[in-house]
């Protein structure tokens, strides 16, 4: 696949003044008139100074995608010789460490920052020179880089801004984890970090988590290969079992102008949902479940179609059968029982030509590892944050189970089928009911007290 076909569908005039009118003309220069997608996506995070993680392909055009940000924010920042090292560089090799060298000399033409290429092979004399005089940006291979930081007095990146970590899969495959370890040790840690790769495996998350603060943004454009489709924006939320019904409260409120699916494992579930909020909360619901009658369900589904905005909450069996038009959120509220059921749900919106869709998906702190499982079937989810829980919606479910006795039940059926499939999920090492605190679990249902869950001590379920 060539530059062309990687293009996104802006144009840099999207930096016209926020980014050095310096860096634009040279932009200008080299024929650069669109950035490519993993640039066009990224650059904004990182221009808010944002710590991310880009996977794009080989030839995607990471370089620019960091080089850019970088040299706008040493230039604002008013970096001269004086102020040291504001950002490094890490590259595998020297060759690929030789190359973002010369994309960083054209970006810096007519620009007074100081650079300079920090490899092994060079002479080590020749560098030491360099960094007492002062350099701004390094570009360096890590085996190097660690032993001046160890050994060079002179080196001065106690202003360090950036640490960029390029081409990270090929760094761990060229054995550089222990460097990059003691180097980020080294380190102020007060700065931001990016790091690109063309693959995103476990290790190089792990590598991610070492270097990166909490919570960096992910920018994925593998999209070619991807299983779904490319208008699909996809994510997932990280919420504790006990903040779920706040969690989706606040997530059918966001959504509130909008059609959403909200996906739930059971028709017990459903029920209990549905009921506290279409009937306690106000909210626009719908429902369909296998459970219905079926002229309910053929109502409940007639108006769903033709309605303007709206939740419909459902089970995976229910909307199997439904041909439902695009809409424009799929909510996983309880897990899917595995990746291919995923992307059915999500196959939801965004369908047709040019369609564009949303899908986030609701996971514990305990079950992050479904991102990487999907990400094995070429699924690529972003992150998403939520901000704090809502209480009021809590209290107020808390005390309607005290009150009110339908909702008791509803919400008990529901819990015990809640945990049921838990139990019986396919997936048991990431959906895993050991790792869940009951009681805590019992809280997204609205109860103080944890209610008897026989089955998960006899056989009976
Ligand atoms: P990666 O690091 O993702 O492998 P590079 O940054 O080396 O990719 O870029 C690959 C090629 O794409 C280079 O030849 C580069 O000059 C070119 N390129 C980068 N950005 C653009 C752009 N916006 N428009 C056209 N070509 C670009
Ligand atoms: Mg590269």
């Amino acid at each position: 696949m060539s530059v062309r076909e990687l293009l996104s569908n802006c144009t840099f005039s999207m930096l016209d003044g926020k980014v050095d009118t310096r860096i634009l003309e040279t932009l200008k220069c080299l024929g650069f008139n669109k950035p490519t997608r993993i640039q066009a996506e990224a650059l904004p995070h990182i221009m808010l100074g944002k710590d991310l993680i880009g996977a794009a392909k080989t030839g995607s055009g990471k370089t620019l995608a960091f080089l850019i940000p970088v040299v706008d924010k040493l230039l604002k920042m008013g970096f001269t010789k004086k102020h040291g090292t504001g950002c490094i560089i890490l590259s595998p090799t020297r060759e690929l460490a030789l190359q973002t060298n010369n994309v960083l000399k054209k970006l810096l033409r007519g620009i007074h920052l100081s650079h300079c290429l920090i490899v092994g092979g060079e002479k080590k004399a020749k560098d030491v020179l360099s960094l007492r005089k002062g350099s701004n940006i390094i570009v360096s291979t890590p085996g190097r880089l660690l032993d001046h930081l160890e050994n060079t007095e002179s080196f001065n990146c106690d202003n360090l801004k950036c640490l960029i970590v390029d081409e990270a899969d090929k760094l761990l495959e060229a054995g550089f984890e222990k460097h990059i370890t003691g180097i980020i040790s080294l380190l102020p840690s007060k700065r931001q970090t990016l790091l690109f790769s063309a693959t995103i495996d476990n290790k190089v998350e792990s590598l991610a988590r070492l270097a990166l603060k909490a919570n960096p943004v992910l920018i994925s454009v593998n999209e070619d290969k991807q299983s779904t489709v490319t208008g699909l924006q996809q994510g997932y939320c990280i919420c504790s079992v006990q903040n779920r019904i706040p969690w989706l409260f606040k997530m059918l409120k966001k959504t509130k102008k909008f059609k959403v699916m909200v996906f739930f494992s059971s028709c017990k579930s459903v029920d209990f949902h549905y009921d506290f909020f279409k009937n306690h909360c106000g909210a626009a619901v719908l429902c369909i479940h296998g459970k219905q009658s079926q002229s309910r369900r053929k109502e409940a589904y007639q108006s769903f179609i033709d309605a303007e905005s709206g939740a419909l909450f459902c089970t995976d069996v229910a909307a199997r059968g439904l041909d439902i038009p695009s809409v424009d959120w799929i909510v996983q509220y309880d897990p899917p029982t595995d990746p291919k059921e995923y992307i059915h749900r999500v196959g939801r919106t965004a369908r047709g030509v040019n369609q564009k869709g949303s899908a986030v998906i609701l996971l514990r702190p305990e079950e992050e590892e479904f991102v990487s499982y999907l990400r094995k079937e070429k699924v690529f989810l972003d992150k998403y944050s939520f901000g704090e829980p809502p209480r009021e919606v809590q209290d107020m479910l808390e005390e309607l189970i005290i009150k009110n006795g339908l909702v008791k039940t509803l919400a008990r059926k529901a819990y015990l089928t809640f945990l049921r499939c838990y139990k019986t999920h396919p997936l048991k090492k990431i959906f895993n009911i050991k790792t869940m605190d009951l009681k805590l679990a019992a809280k997204a249902f609205g109860f103080l007290e944890q209610p008897d869950v026989d089955f998960l001590r006899s056989k009976k379920t």
